[in-house]
């Protein structure tokens, strides 16, 4: 059996170079490319502007690996979480978030992630690969369906906060967010994008090189070194030093703020103090602040802060002029909430 190409890892320049070698037109790949981005194709007989010998000549020589959903779950608060499974197996979750104002879609951009942050569901996984670009686009195609399906109203946002350490699959992370804004893709807002990471300095400093659209969120969690390397090792090679940097070099080339992201542990970061540390740090990087509850993973390690600590900590931060915000989980019943996400289910039957 030939070893068939994935046909969407293929950028167009190349796919008319393939088409024009085999004395067809260039136009031809244009309409195959279509097909796969801006329609979604699953297969090559939908293609029907193309003749059937041409559809005969893809379906010998390629492959479309289009993600498949299973079981899909609707939390009490609106809340919708799937599990999507890859053409080698693997499985990997993606969340529709609804809110009165906006329809986000939660994507993964790994298999499994690296980096063990302690307080994360993903991080007791191993990394197994990284996502390519057709893989991370499939999930937010089959988002904005259930949007469009349950609420009837089109996906508004896109977040980089599933499975995964984005700035670890850079490359086809920004493959994907492209097709996701190119008018010949989904012509989604790069405004509308962000991308989330537990701060890989050199990589922050490439977007900025990058010149990228799309918003930047840092999960912060510790103003400090000593209690960030506790939580997040990452932390040991990427401090915050050279963390302030990079953004401070992101900030100066894009223009665009950063949104921190800071969970509240009880007894561990939601003290006066770790205000004051937090609100240094704001005052150093153009900033916005997002306090958000810890959800649990189900290991006793950690627990949320309590909600009267957290407003006070809020509060302390926006009289200080910095602009932050608490935000209450969503989808927690069915395990879709940030940090939840690991396939409990398909690794409970693993287990099995
Ligand atoms: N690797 C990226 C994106 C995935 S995590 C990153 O670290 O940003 C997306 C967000 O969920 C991050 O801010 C992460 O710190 C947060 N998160 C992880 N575990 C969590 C938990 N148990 N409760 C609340 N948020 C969590």
């Amino acid at each position: 059996m030939i070893n068939k190409t994935d046909i969407r890892a293929i950028g167009l320049a190349e796919l008319e170079k393939i088409f024009t070698e085999k004395a067809m037109p260039a136009y031809r790949a244009r309409q195959v490319y279509e097909w796969l981005w801006k329609k979604s194709a699953g297969n090559f007989n939908e293609m029907t502007n193309l003749s059937l010998d041409l559809r005969d000549w893809l379906n010998q020589n390629f492959v479309i690996n289009q993600i498949q959903v299973v079981d899909k779950q609707i939390s009490n608060d609106g809340t919708i979480k799937s599990g999507f499974k890859l053409h080698d197996g693997h499985l990997i979750e993606g969340v529709l978030i609804p809110a009165d104002d906006r329809m986000t879609a939660c994507v993964s951009s790994q298999v499994g992630c690296s980096l063990t942050c302690r307080f994360c569901a993903t991080g007791k996984l191993d990394r197994i690969r990284n996502l390519n670009p057709d893989e991370i686009y499939d999930q937010v195609v089959h988002i904005a369906s259930w949007a469009k399906l349950h609420y009837n109203k089109p996906l508004t946002n896109i977040v980089f906060m599933g499975m995964g350490e984005p700035l670890l699959n850079y490359a086809n992370v920004l493959k994907a967010i492209d097709r996701i804004t190119k008018p010949d893709g989904l012509g989604m807002s790069n405004e509308r994008i962000t991308v989330s990471t537990a701060g890989i300095a050199k990589m922050i400093k490439k977007l900025g090189d990058d010149g990228v659209k799309f918003n930047l969120a840092l999960s912060l969690h510790a103003a400090n070194d000593v209690k960030r390397n506790q939580i997040m090792p990452i932390n040991e090679s990427n401090n915050l030093k050279a963390v302030e940097e990079a953004l401070v070099y992101f900030y100066r080339k894009t223009r665009s703020r950063i949104t921190f992201e800071y969970i509240a542990f009880k007894d561990f970061n939601e003290s006066l103090n770790d205000a004051k540390e937090l609100l240094a740090l704001c005052k150093k990087v153009p900033s916005k602040v997002n306090i958000i509850e810890y959800n649990p993973t189900g290991d006793g390690l950690f627990e949320k802060a309590n909600e009267n600590l957290i407003d006070k900590f809020a509060a302390f931060l926006v009289k200080n002029g910095v602009q932050a915000t608490v935000r209450r989980s969503r989808g927690k019943d069915i395990d879709a909430a940030c940090g939840q996400l690991a396939n409990k289910k398909h690794q409970e039957a693993l287990v099995v």
